[in-house]
């Protein structure tokens, strides 16, 4: 049997695609997958481009394996995902090595690709558009508790820093009919939780024939017998709408939890990256949202040092982070991207800035955070048991609804897969601890 190993960069996207490709080259092609680089016959690397730093690691992964390839000639090497089309010339000049490159639009022919580039032995290049296919495959040992579900692909914003829209194309829903289909037989499977995937998920099914929204999937798939958790990523604050607001607050297995990127929170920056909202109004969905769901945990994007980002520009950032108090924010260093806009701009800022407001934004984001954690101390809360500790027997782990670790000593009580109450009793760092409600009865 042929041996696949596959290095997932990048997005939640691009870890359902891997799985996809997984799954399509085991069931066309009997390929198994290995975890080991060193016995694997095709390696593909599922890339990211949305910053430099993720293409060096792709380009200084690649100069390892050429030292494999020179052992076994016969390794064929793939890139695929968001830097094929964007740096398909880059790829075939910095790393000779890589026989096969193909946009995540040639996903549903990877066997094809594999195939010819085995018969014809010289590479292939593969990234044009393609319709959109609904793939379903997952290779074995996949998770079967929780899943990612691609529900839309591409992105229209054209924010001007982004490559988003160049490297998956523009936004195609998948009908709601096919997206149950493949949730459904997931829930057959063991899933119990479903996280519905876009690169503006909240933008879903405009485009379709009636047209739809999230809104109504989120009712339809709270539907599904099995599912008990539902979440959806990435919304864009442009298209949050108080239908999908209150959809958090009613559908009972959507969990009160939203991921919204402000990226940056001063109006002059947000009009330079052509973001469709102001700072104003951003803040005003937050209000709406902690209004109809108050125990909504919040978590956010931002970009630091975008072009002429003054220190007011990103003082204003600072103060919406403790206006809003996330949960938790992913903050990144602007990184200029070929062929977007702001890559243009003149005033980019220099490497040392962007460093020290990355640090102290993270600062004051692990303030708010311990705050948020610290307030859980003593609540009841609903976890998914997700995994058991390697290091401590009985130990197992779970996530919240609102997406927070919590460990607990269930030993023997309880086990993966099951939804158990729980009481917080220290907030930690970056986890929780908590007791089992029977057990916390007892102590009180
Ligand atoms: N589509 C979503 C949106 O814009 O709301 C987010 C998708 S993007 C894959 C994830 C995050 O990467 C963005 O929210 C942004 O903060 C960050 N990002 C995108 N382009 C970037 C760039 N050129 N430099 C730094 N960070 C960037």
């Amino acid at each position: 049997m042929a041996k696949l190993h596959l290095i997932t960069f990048g997005c939640q996207m691009n870890e359902y695609d891997s799985e996809r490709v997984a799954g399509l080259l085991a069931e066309r092609r009997q390929y198994e997958l290995t975890e080991h680089e060193s016995d694997a016959d095709l390696i593909l690397l599922n890339t990211c481009a949305i910053r430099e730093k993720a293409e060096e690691k792709v380009f200084s992964k690649l100069g390892q394996l050429r030292a494999l390839k020179r052992v076994r000639p016969e390794l064929l090497i793939g890139v695929m995902g968001c830097m094929a089309p964007l740096r398909k010339e880059a790829i075939q000049q910095r790393a000779p090595v890589v026989d096969l490159v193909f946009g995540s639009a040639a996903i549903a022919r990877v066997d094809e690709l594999v195939d010819r580039v085995t018969r014809e032995r010289r590479p292939v290049l593969e990234i044009g558009e393609a319709p959109l296919v609904k793939l379903t495959a997952r290779p074995a040992g996949a998770s079967t508790l929780k899943a990612f579900v691609t529900v839309m692909e591409g992105c229209e914003k054209f924010c001007t820093f982004c490559v988003v829209p160049t490297t998956r194309g523009r936004e195609r829903s998948h009908p709601p009919d096919t997206v149950l289909a493949e949730i459904r037989a997931l829930a057959r499977g063991g899933c119990r939780e479903v996280t519905l995937l876009g690169q503006t998920v909240n933008a879903y099914g405009r485009d379709l024939t009636p047209p739809t929204d999230l809104a109504a999937l989120l009712e339809q798939v709270n539907e599904v017998p099995g599912i008990e958790r539902i979440r959806f990523v990435t919304s864009n604050p442009y298209n949050l709408t108080s239908r999908l607001i209150r959809a958090l607050r009613d559908v009972p297995k959507a969990c009160e939890a939203l991921h919204l990127p402000l990226q940056s929170g001063s109006d002059r920056v947000l009009a330079r990256m052509n973001r469709g909202y102001t700072r104003a109004r951003y803040l005003e969905l937050i209000a709406e949202l902690k209004e109809t769901v108050p125990e909504i945990a919040l978590s956010t994007d931002l970009i630091v040092g975008f072009p002429g980002e003054t220190e007011a520009d990103f003082e204003a950032t600072v103060d919406v982070v403790r206006r809003v108090q996330y949960d938790s924010l992913f903050a990144f260093r602007y990184s200029r991207r070929p062929g977007t806009p702001a890559a243009e701009m003149p005033d980019q800022v220099p490497d040392e800035v962007k460093a020290q407001r990355n640090t102290r934004i993270l600062q004051v984001a692990g303030e708010v955070a311990a705050l948020r954690s610290r307030a859980l101390e003593g609540r009841e809360v609903e976890i998914l048991i997700d995994g058991v500790s390697r290091k401590a027997a009985g130990e197992l782990s779970g996530r919240t609804r609102c997406n927070r670790v919590v460990n607990i000593d269930g030993r023997g009580r309880i086990g993966v897969g099951e939804l158990a109450p729980v009481r917080i009793t220290q907030a930690l760092p970056h986890s929780l601890r908590g007791i089992l409600v029977e057990e916390a009865l007892h102590v009180a």
